[in-house]
């Protein structure tokens, strides 16, 4: 799609050049021409004072004054030299006749030099010459820019025929080996596969095949590849394009794209047919800021049309991609069309496992490697990302110069992706020691809110926007998670704030917890709006389409009085939670020096280290209570 895409600019860009160019012949040919025109007529005016009449001329040959006369016969000029004048004096010029007897015989009976002037002649004819070629350029551009035109004009008429916008694929190669961690929507697809290869297993029965199946998902949850899979798996050609494509400046070129390409599917019968994007074309018609879109509402039409069209055996199935099925039009969901719709969802930790066996198989992973490991650190990971991590880490393995993915690069290539690239350290000052506190006060209060994950390291490296960060181990396999769990969350996203505070004092908070501030008021909000975890009871009063912004999705149905409840409710979340996170500050600040003056020197303590000198230092202390209470 790009590369069509590029083309087309290229011709606008074409076209633009075309008017530069036909604008510049106009501007040079103007200036010459006025260049021509003005130059004898300057010449004239220097010579006024110093003409002589025909009359006087005549006069002067007779009176031997004339030393020579130079005849310009296309001007009618006759440039004359005068005995008294000196060699480099400029001529008089005398008007003369088209026919000059008289002249030319009292010259000669004079014996005045006489010469006829072919140099002016030969300029002349080099200007009328040259005019000519003016002319003729200016012709041949405005030619050429007709017929450009019309071309481009052309090429509008014919947009959706001549132009393929769909890709074809007689063997797409993949097989449902090369689609994991999404399960239930390759059995659920394992039906179509089978329709395709024997349509008449099931036409003999008088079963109905759906013709249209939705797969609904985020991007990079393998949609594409699985349609990829069952055209491959069925041996079948694969056509796609991307609702994007449909949507066109001309009206109807949409829709006799769509037509083009059902009859070329037609032709290729059994096949897939894979429409990406199809939330493009398929919005609900007439609905939304500006009305309806005629170009799309025209190729939603079309494309509906064309899916009753085919009989339910010719063995054509459309399968559609889309992450927003909310906003596509019922009339897409109808029985007989995409009627049924498969799931294809954010892999769990097995899946992310399945994943990473697919795509570790070609690449070179050292035996230590444990690809669970690595799907327990990645939990929110699409395949899309899971591929895009481990080619990270053979790029990194590449660069170290070693010879197979160890876990090192793996762990650095998932820091990279979820935090972006590592930056150089910072030296140490007065900032650094606030950026320790801070981080460790996240990692603390992340260990004595029981029911945080635990630490799985604390850096000073910066990465991305960050200066610091702390990393948490996620849950095995995170279940439904309980009001317990968002507080400690909240609480723990203050700590680095509540330990700036408590540490430097209130003057002293900086500006690095504004992400964490964010994140923590997102929670709360979400426990207050959505999740019925506050005071207010339990209920939804927005949901993920909710928003103060009136373009860009629903307001709020609540009242006024209920948003300052919200508000309220919020803060005193955040409150509790924050005071919370400060009273854990406080009550460990010799274990925080401590790590503090360690993550200084070190940079980085992982978990374990973290969590070893958390234990030591608390049975020192249950040791000295022991003593005392001696
Ligand atoms: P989508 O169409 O859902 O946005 P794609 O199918 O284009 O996602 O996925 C992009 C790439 O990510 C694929 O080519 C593949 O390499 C990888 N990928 C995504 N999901 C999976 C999966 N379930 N199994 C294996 N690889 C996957
Ligand atoms: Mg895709
Ligand atoms: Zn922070």
């Amino acid at each position: 799609m790009n590369r069509l895409n590029r083309l087309n600019y290229s011709g606008k860009e074409r076209k633009a050049k075309g008017k530069l160019s036909f604008l510049s012949v106009i501007t040079s040919w103007v200036l010459i021409q006025t260049l021509l025109i003005s130059s004898p007529s300057l010449a004239d005016e220097k010579n006024k004072e110093e003409n002589l009449t025909y009359g006087q001329l005549l006069e002067k040959i007779d009176q031997d004054q004339v030393k020579s006369i130079e005849l310009d016969q296309l001007n009618y000029l006759a440039k004359v030299q005068l005995k008294k004048q000196g060699e480099k004096d400029a001529p008089f010029l005398v008007p003369i006749l088209a026919d000059n007897p008289e002249l030319i015989s009292r010259a000669r009976d004079m014996n005045v030099e006489f010469s006829m002037d072919d140099s002016t002649d030969n300029a002349m004819a080099a200007r009328v010459l040259v005019n000519f070629l003016l002319l003729f350029i200016l012709l041949f551009g405005l030619v050429m820019i007709i017929r450009r035109s019309a071309q481009v004009s052309g090429q509008a008429m014919s947009f959706g025929k001549s132009r393929a916008r769909f890709q074809m694929e007689a063997k797409t190669g993949v097989t449902f080996d090369d689609v994991a961690g999404i399960e239930e929507a390759k059995e659920e697809l394992q039906e179509v596969v089978t329709f395709l290869k024997q349509p008449e297993k099931f036409t003999a029965i008088g079963a109905k095949i759906p013709k249209g199946v939705l797969l609904v998902g985020p991007p990079g949850t393998g949609k594409t590849l699985l349609a990829r899979a069952i055209a491959g798996e069925a041996g079948v050609p694969f056509f796609s394009i991307s609702g994007s494509e449909f949507v066109e400046m001309f009206v109807g070129v949409g829709a006799s794209r769509v037509r083009d390409l059902f009859q070329k599917a037609q032709e290729n019968a059994p096949c897939l047919v894979f429409i990406d994007e199809i939330d493009a074309v398929g919005r609900q018609r007439g609905v939304g800021i500006g009305g309806g879109n005629d170009e799309r509402e025209q190729t939603l039409n079309q494309l509906l049309t064309e899916m009753d069209g085919f009989e339910t055996n010719n063995g054509i199935i459309v399968i559609a991609a889309t992450n927003r099925p909310d906003v596509l039009d019922v009339a897409l969901l109808r029985p007989g069309r995409f009627d049924r719709q498969v799931g294809v969802d954010y892999p769990d930790l097995k899946g992310r496992r399945h994943i990473l066996e697919v795509h570790a198989k070609p690449k070179k992973v050292s035996t230590e490697v444990s690809l669970e490991t690595i799907a327990k650190r990645t939990p929110g990971f699409t395949g899309a990302d899971l591929a895009n991590l481990l080619n990270e880490a053979a790029i990194l393995t590449a660069r170290r110069r070693k010879n197979a993915i160890t876990m090192a690069e793996i762990n650095d290539a998932i820091d990279r992706v979820i935090a972006g690239m590592e930056g150089t350290p910072l030296t140490d000052s007065k900032g650094k020691r606030l950026i320790a506190y801070h981080e460790v006060g996240h990692a603390i209060v992340g260990t004595f809110t029981d029911t945080h994950d635990p630490v799985e390291k604390v850096t000073l490296i910066p990465r991305g926007q960050a200066k610091g960060i702390t990393w948490f181990t996620p849950d095995d396999e995170p279940g439904l998670e309980t009001r317990g769990e968002i507080i400690s969350k909240i609480a723990c996203s203050m700590g680095g704030r509540a330990a700036e505070e408590v540490i430097f004092g209130y003057d002293e908070i900086t500006i690095g917890a504004t992400q964490d501030i964010q994140q923590a008021t997102r929670l709360a909000r979400l426990m207050v709006t959505r999740l019925g975890m506050s005071e207010l009871g339990q209920l939804a009063l927005e949901d993920e389409n909710t928003s103060s912004n009136p373009w860009a999705g629903n307001l709020p149905e609540y009242s006024e009085e209920i948003a300052s409840k919200i508000d309220g409710q919020i803060r005193t979340i955040i409150m509790n939670c924050y005071e919370q996170a400060k009273q854990i500050i406080m009550e460990n600040r010799t274990l925080i020096d401590r790590l503090v003056d360690l993550l200084i020197e070190k940079e980085t303590i992982d978990g374990d280290e973290f969590r070893e000198i958390v234990t030591n230092y608390h049975q020192k202390i249950e040791k000295k209570l022991a003593q005392l209470s001696i």
